[in-house]
Formats: structure tokens, C-alpha cells, sequence
């Protein structure tokens, strides 16, 4: 794979860690070693996956002369904390369009990374209905800045384009140097499965370099099918951006959707017994709407025995964790 050939802004200095897991392995039965690589400690404000894809998008935007960015998320969207901060640090303005996708989820004195929106600098904040077309409520943003003499430039939601998605063909092609460097077998990846770019990236990098290592994704709102097809076209378009000759298996695309519950951010008993569990036993800091539920499939699927003993699985922590702060009382109950 070659990402020569994309503008690309080198936000990230050195590779993430993989640690082992010993005690959470231990406390999950001892059979299954479980190990992770750790892109909650990427650059940029308080970490998180969206670094990846932003080195990206960003470039991009720069190369197209913007000096706007306008990009949309949830009300506690860390993509939007993460696109504002590179934002910032390139001196580019932000805008963001929130969806509420749970009714009166929305406070302007929220915690988290709602607090860090006004922290960071914000230029615009604006409050949409769960279900709205987001892509249309930023092209209406750009049209408005525009008129004002702006260059705005959108980035879809989550970064998830094919152009984000490069960002996490990139980190498998990172990861196999690590995996091999440390001569570690990986038998399993687990990631989170959301605007799907981090796991279309995965799968992408993972069969470019026919590396053998499946990779699952843990739903956080979509059903299996409907988040399947969505991460395979996207596996597909990026494979064709970045010119892998290989084709993507459409079985290599699995998503598990027995973890995300009620729906796309509220909280589960299984998420927080996750978080608490990573807390407790490894000091790694998960959050409630992405690593948390992803954590929950990864523990319920090693205690009913779905991967053999002696299996190495590699999590892939995405980071979130300073929504953890506005979620609190799920955790004291
Ligand atoms: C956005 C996000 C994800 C999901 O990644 P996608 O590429 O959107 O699927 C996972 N974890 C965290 C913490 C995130 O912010």
C-alpha cells in the first residue's frame, strides 16, 4: 500500500503501543490472551481514532485551499472534538452541526466533549433533530460561509469517506510491522463498527497485506446487515482509492450487533460492567458509546468460548473516554 500518493498531514510521530492484557485475560478465565493496541493515546486533544482519518481529510482540505471546516457528529461526538482541534492547530475555522439523536440529549453545559467544544474554540455550534440530513444541514453552513468570502471544506461524519478510511489502512499496515517486529501472532481483531471508516480501513489494510487476521465489528447503533453492507462499499471505495488490486471479500466484513442495546449511545449494563472491568484490571480508560460497547462484545465472546483457548486477540482501543464525564451516573448506580 502506498499513501505517498494522498495529501496527508503527519499528525502522528510514532506508532501506538500494543500491550498485553494479563490481568483482564485473567479475569475473563485465563484461556484467551488478550492484548491492545492503544489509539485512545494518539495525538490530539484527549486522543481518539479520528486522528487517523483527520491526517487525511485535513490534507485535503488544504490542498483545496479551505480555510473552513464544517464536519457533524452526535452531541457528544469525539470526531467533532478531534476535527475542531486539528482544526485549531492548523489555524483553520470550525463549525459544527450536532445531531440530537436522543430527544433533549443536547445541554449547552453539558460535560465531556461538549464542554471541550467551547474549550477548543468553536466557531458555530448548531443543534439538529435526530434523523436530519446531515450532509444537506452542512452543504446549507458552506453555502451561508461561502457567501461571507469563506472556503469552506465538509467532512462527512466520523471522517468516514474513503479518504478517512485511508487513515485506518494505514494503521493495519502499522500494526503488522509491530506484530512482526514483536514476532506476535494475532489470531483476532476487534473494533468498533460506527461511520464504519475505522473498520472498513482495518479490513482493507488487513486484506491488502493478506495478512490472514480477521477482523471483527462491534455495532454501536446499526443492525448486522445494514452496517455490513455499509462497511463493505466503503472497504470497497477506499480499496479502489488506494489502488489494492486484491478484491474485498464480502465475508470479510463481520459485524456482531447483540451489544449495542436500546441504541446508538445509551447506556447498557454490559457496557458498564466492561468499563469497569478494563478500569480495574488494566487502568485503561474506555468510553460508554464506542470502546465500551465494543469491550462488552469482546468479553461476552470470550466467556461463552467463541475463541479457542490459546487464541491471541488484539482490541483496538478507539479512544472517547472524556465522555466517560458526561455519563457518570450510569456508572455510580
Ligand atoms: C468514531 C469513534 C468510533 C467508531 O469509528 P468509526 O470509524 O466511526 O466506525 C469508535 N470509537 C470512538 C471513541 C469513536 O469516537
Amino acid at each position: 500500500m502506498n499513501f505517498t500518493r494522498f495529501p496527508r498531514r503527519k499528525y502522528i510521530q510514532t506508532p501506538t503501543a500494543i500491550e498485553p492484557m494479563p490481568a483482564l485475560s485473567q479475569a475473563l478465565g485465563g484461556k484467551v490472551n488478550l492484548f491492545v493496541k492503544r489509539d485512545d493515546q494518539l495525538p490530539g486533544a484527549a486522543g481518539g481514532n479520528k486522528t487517523r482519518k483527520l491526517e487525511f481529510c485535513i490534507a485535503d482540505a488544504m490542498e483545496k485551499k479551505a480555510d473552513t471546516i464544517i464536519t457533524c457528529g452526535a452531541v457528544q461526538s469525539n470526531h467533532c472534538r478531534l476535527t475542531l482541534a486539528w482544526a485549531v492547530k492548523e489555524g483553520l475555522d470550525c463549525h459544527l452541526i450536532l445531531e440530537e439523536r436522543v430527544k433533549g440529549s443536547y445541554k449547552t453545559d453539558a460535560s465531556g466533549n461538549n464542554f471541550l467544544f467551547q474549550l477548543l474554540g468553536v466557531k458555530s455550534i448548531e443543534v439538529v433533530p435526530g434523523g436530519s440530513d446531515m450532509m444537506g444541514a452542512m452543504e446549507k453552513k458552506a453555502a451561508g460561509l461561502s457567501e461571507e468570502g469563506k472556503t469552506p471544506y465538509i467532512i462527512p461524519g466520523g471522517a468516514s469517506n474513503a479518504i478517512g478510511a485511508l487513515g485506518y489502512a494505514a494503521c493495519a499496515a502499522e500494526t503488522m510491522t509491530q506484530l512482526n517486529d514483536l514476532h506476535l501472532n494475532i489470531d483476532h481483531i476487534v473494533v468498533p463498527s460506527g461511520s464504519a471508516g475505522t473498520h472498513a480501513g482495518m479490513v482493507v489494510g488487513m486484506t491488502a497485506m493478506e495478512t490472514g487476521i480477521p477482523v471483527s465489528g462491534m455495532n454501536v447503533s446499526r443492525e448486522k446487515m445494514v452496517q455490513e453492507e455499509i462497511v463493505y462499499k466503503l472497504a470497497k471505495e477506499t480499496a479502489a482509492k488506494l489502488g489494492v488490486k486484491k478484491e474485498i471479500p464480502r465475508d470479510s466484513v463481520v459485524c456482531f450487533d447483540q451489544y449495542v442495546g436500546p441504541g446508538y449511545s445509551i447506556p447498557t449494563d454490559s457496557m458498564v460492567e466492561a468499563v469497569k472491568l478494563f478500569a480495574q484490571t488494566e487502568a485503561i480508560l474506555l468510553d460508554p458509546v464506542y470502546s465500551g460497547k465494543t469491550a462488552a462484545g469482546l468479553v461476552d465472546r470470550v466467556r461463552k468460548g467463541h475463541f479457542a483457548p490459546g487464541t491471541n486477540v488484539l482490541f483496538l482501543h478507539t479512544g472517547g473516554s472524556p465522555a466517560l464525564y458526561a455519563y457518570m451516573d450510569s456508572f455510580r448506580k
